[in-house]
């Protein structure tokens, strides 16, 4: 099935679904980001930031990450792949499910 577009398609729905399951915002405060609410923002921690930079939106596609000063953003399988040093898509799926199967 691998490489197979019925496997790409499915996948990327399931991924769909766990966007939807996993909040960026609580995964960022567990990792020390000072994020509090949406929209407020906080020290960026991809870059040295001294005067808070980044911020949390949540859109109907998921929580959103933005960085003004050093540009980082991305969802929340960007910011797993960067936090969790994983480039691969593949990977930060099964870091994410894994995580979100643990909590529940
Ligand atoms: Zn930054």
């Amino acid at each position: 099935m691998r490489g197979d577009i019925r496997y790409f398609i499915l996948s990327h729905m399931k991924a769909i679904e766990l966007k939807e399951k996993v909040s960026l915002k609580d995964y960022l405060y567990t990792h020390n980001f000072s994020v509090k609410e949406y929209k407020k923002p906080f020290l960026c921690k991809f870059h040295e930031d001294h005067n808070p930079s980044a911020a949390i939106y949540n859109t109907n596609k998921g929580d959103f990450y933005i960085c003004f000063a050093c540009g980082v953003k991305g969802d929340i399988f960007d910011i797993v792949g960067l936090v969790e040093n994983l480039p691969r898509f593949k990977d930060q799926y099964k870091f994410l499910k894994e995580m979100y199967e643990n909590r529940t």
